[in-house]
């Protein structure tokens, strides 16, 4: 099945997870280009719009169901974001009669659009739904858009960044980067792996405070432990808490 802007349905074995700004659990979209369309578009609206604390993605169509996603919405595709949902409603959700307030001031309205004209046309804006339907959280990719189309966006925004070009066979690979993570030791770690240390401090967590442990101070502890060099303090970063939240599902 086909969702509204004729991507097929994704399955959870074709998304991936991202984790952008201060969104420490991130969210999981369709994966290759499209992830990356949308680390630049979660991206962009963190640093040009407003700090982004909570992204949500893909949907299976039964738990798009449950929580009252439109039939045949792009999540299921995992071609569609919410962007801190709480802060920017979904029209059809508000008390009937209730004006519809968008959740952003006049000036961060302009940056938002600023931002989907350097993306050419790629992403659509819920705000621009008809009325009864806005929908100020959500982006998805636009109706007729291509992977091809995401594959050139994607090299443009990736050139524009890192200026001349590393070879694109030689940036490390999200796997690459962690296995190095999971592999760094460190004397000041008593030298456990970072992963056996996540889950001890995990355990100890639960054990103390009903499991709650932040992510993100543990992420940016790993990366602060890293030796400087091969990878950037995001990369190491943002894989880092894509880790220790695998990590802590799993204990
Ligand atoms: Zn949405």
């Amino acid at each position: 099945m086909v969702t509204m802007n004729g991507w097929s349905d994704a399955r959870e074995s074709s998304v991936t997870r991202i984790v952008v700004g201060d969104d420490a659990n991130g969210a999981t979209v369709r994966d290759g280009d499209v992830a990356r369309a949308f680390v630049w578009l979660l991206e962009q609206l963190h640093e040009r719009v407003e700090k982004v604390a909570v992204v949500n993605g893909w949907r299976s169509r039964a738990f798009n169901t449950q929580v009252g996603g439109a039939a045949g919405s792009n999540h299921i595709s995992g071609t569609a974001v919410d962007v801190n949902g709480a802060r920017h409603p979904f029209e059809l959700h508000q008390p009937r009669g209730t004006p519809y307030v968008s959740g952003f001031s006049a000036a961060q309205e302009r940056a938002v659009r600023d931002v989907l004209r350097d993306a050419g046309g790629l992403f659509v804006w819920g705000l621009d739904f008809p009325r009864g339907r806005r929908d100020a959280m959500h982006f998805e990719l636009a109706r007729g858009t291509t992977l091809a189309d995401v594959r050139a966006f994607v090299g443009r925004v990736t050139e524009q960044k890192s200026g001349p070009v590393p070879e694109e066979d030689d940036m490390p690979t999200v796997d690459e980067i962690a296995r190095a993570v999971w592999g760094y030791k460190n004397r000041e770690l008593e030298r456990v792996d970072t992963y056996a240390l996540l889950r001890r401090t995990n355990a100890n967590a639960q054990a103390a405070a009903k499991g709650v442990v932040d992510v993100k101070l543990l992420a940016e502890a790993i990366a602060r432990a890293l030796p400087a060099g091969a990878m950037t303090k995001a990369q190491v970063n943002r894989v880092a808490r894509v880790a220790a939240k695998d990590v802590l599902r799993q204990a």
